[in-house]
């Protein structure tokens, strides 16, 4: 297994934007997880780590993409129908085939052979709709046009191409494209073990009595879910209190069997913060204080060999700082290429006035406007510890360092959820 370099974390300057961060992780990041072989029912949202070369042609034959009359273009009048004796019938999967001389038209349905014939067989299908049949013979309409509806062997996928890429993670299509060059199994990165704590003295389990001063732990939930949608193996180890000694008893103990370690709460500046000083003890630590909003900073660092991540506690942030940097970290430590999220042009439906130099990821809503389009309207409530605007969004309005002031109308960059955490 590949390790990460000593102290991989290590950063400069005081303020990080986006970009720097990410540039880093993609600079000092390696996978360190191991490979396996999977069936194809259970590859979906798995990093694939092989190439998949096809070893067959798609079609493998030439064949009819609809049902109707397989004939020579060459035998119909251009200007007139077309009468023509049926010769024979062709159905998908068919392996003795009849044969199609000129003149003739061949009954076919869709995915069933082209027959052989003279100069290379019938060229073209007329689909069933636009012919009438009488008797043994069939009436074809003219204006079709040479090669409609016949499929080409290769024409999807020739055999000796790439058809899936090592690092690409597994789409529903994807699976389905290994199956059509005759794949059973895929080879792929193992799961990502990550070890998940939550930190703080205030917080409950759901379920249980919740007491004066205390409230649920919800981010261990929300970054489980998170984790559990990048394909990692989570490994929930509950909840930590604020002590420095059980922090750091518990991360030790989690070194061992895991590929990252994963922390929320702890990591500001208070001293109730033990988080940090027990990463500091056993390993590495490094605050990136990212130029964004909302976002607090975030810990990055090594539990002895064990990359480590301590997420803010603020609910909003965790997932905010998820989606922009944990994110592309375990994409990478699991051999993931770095393909960043698509985000889409939509009209601002809000004014927005923000600091220069930061990103700003705003929770918003997609509504239709009067025109068809897209707007995004803003959740009234900005505060990073609000949860349910994260649930009432749809995404993300991203806006640039530069910018200081938005104007309802403006066009902007939407970043939606369905794009970074399914
Ligand atoms: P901290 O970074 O530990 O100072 O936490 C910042 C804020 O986030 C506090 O209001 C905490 O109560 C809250 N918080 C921390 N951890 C969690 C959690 N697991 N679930 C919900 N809220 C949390
Ligand atoms: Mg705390």
């Amino acid at each position: 297994m590949a390790q990460l370099s000593d102290d991989c974390f290590a950063q400069g300057g005081p303020l990080m934007r986006v970009d720097e961060a990410r540039a880093l992780l993609a600079d000092q990041v390696v996978a360190v997880t191991g490979r396996e072989t999977v069936a194809l029912t259970e590859a979906l949202g798995r990093i694939l780590a092989e190439d998949v070369v096809s070893a067959v042609d798609i079609p493998p034959a030439p064949n009819s993409a609809v049902d109707g009359y397989a004939v020579y273009h060459a035998d119909l009048d251009p200007e007139a129908e077309t009468r023509l004796p049926i010769a024979g019938r062709i159905t998908a999967g068919q392996q003795d085939l009849p044969a199609a001389p000129r003149g003739k038209a061949v009954r076919i349905f869709t995915g069933a052979r082209m027959p052989a014939g003279e100069d290379g067989g019938p060229d073209t299908v007329m689909m069933q709709e636009d012919c009438t049949v009488e008797g043994d013979t069939v009436v074809i309409r003219p204006g079709i046009k040479k090669g409609a509806n016949a499929r080409k062997a290769g024409e999807d996928v020739t055999r000796g191409s790439t058809v899936l890429h090592a690092g690409q993670r597994l789409r529903p299509q994807d699976v389905g494209q290994a199956a059509a060059v005759g794949r059973q199994e895929l080879l792929v990165s193992t799961r990502l073990r990550v070890a998940l704590f939550s930190t703080g003295d205030e917080l409950r389990e759901p379920g249980t009595e919740l007491g004066a001063g205390a409230i649920y732990d919800s981010n261990r939930y929300t970054i489980h879910a998170l984790l559990t949608g990048l394909g990692c193996a989570v490994d929930d180890l509950g909840i930590l209190p604020d002590r420095l000694d059980a922090v750091q008893a518990a991360l030790a103990d989690a070194e061992g069997r895991h590929d990252l370690i994963v922390t929320s709460g702890g990591v500001s500046v208070g001293e109730e913060d033990h988080v940090k000083t027990a990463v500091e003890a056993l390993g590495k630590l490094h605050l990136w204080r990212l130029a964004v909003k909302p976002g607090r900073p975030i810990a990055l660092g090594q539990v002895g060999p064990v990359p480590f991540v301590g997420l803010p506690g603020n609910p909003v942030a965790v997932v905010v700082t998820f989606l922009t940097v944990v994110r592309p970290l375990i994409l990478r430590l699991m051999g993931g290429r770095d393909t960043p999220p698509h985000t889409f042009r939509v009209r601002a439906g809000f004014d927005h006035k923000k600091k220069k130099d930061r990103r700003e990821w705003v929770r918003a809503r997609l509504v239709d406007d009067a025109s068809g389009a897209l707007t995004a309207e803003k959740f009234p409530r900005e505060g990073a510890g609000i949860l349910s605007s994260l649930v009432a969004a749809d995404g993300l309005v991203e806006l640039p360092e530069d910018l200081t002031r938005l104007e309802a109308g403006a066009m902007v960059d939407f970043l939606p959820f369905s794009e970074v955490a399914q």
